[in-house]
């Protein structure tokens, strides 16, 4: 997606401190942080937002989650965090490629 801001992060095309990425997911950190911690987790795979998910989605959102907590973990959020996915407009989404936030005070 040539105008979708996530997209140009993973291309590269946006510089930014890449916290994690593998063959699936990319993850940084929010440009506008709400607690000590505020990860930005996204498929690298654009899809818009929690209303595009099909079955064929299953494996990447499970791996989604389990990369959330792995990435908390790391982070010294052993006590605890808060996710959130914002979906569509009517869920108050910004920017509409899917993203987990997580937020952790230590
Ligand atoms: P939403 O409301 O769509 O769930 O949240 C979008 C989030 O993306 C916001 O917390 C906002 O601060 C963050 N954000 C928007 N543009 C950029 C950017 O260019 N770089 C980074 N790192 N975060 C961004
Ligand atoms: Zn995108």
């Amino acid at each position: 997606m040539t105008n979708c801001i996530f997209c140009k992060l993973i291309n590269g095309s946006i510089p930014t401190k890449i916290v994690y990425q593998d063959e699936d997911l990319f993850v940084f950190n929010d440009i506008n942080p709400k607690a000590d911690v505020h990860l930005l987790l996204i498929p690298k795979k654009h899809i818009e937002s929690m209303l595009e998910l099909t079955d064929a989605d299953q494996d990447l959102m499970g791996k989604m989650m389990i990369t959330a907590n792995k990435l908390a973990l790391l982070h010294g959020l052993n006590k605890g965090y808060k996710t959130q996915i914002n979906t569509g407009i009517g869920g108050g989404q910004e920017v509409f490629h899917l993203h987990i936030h997580v937020f952790g005070n230590r």
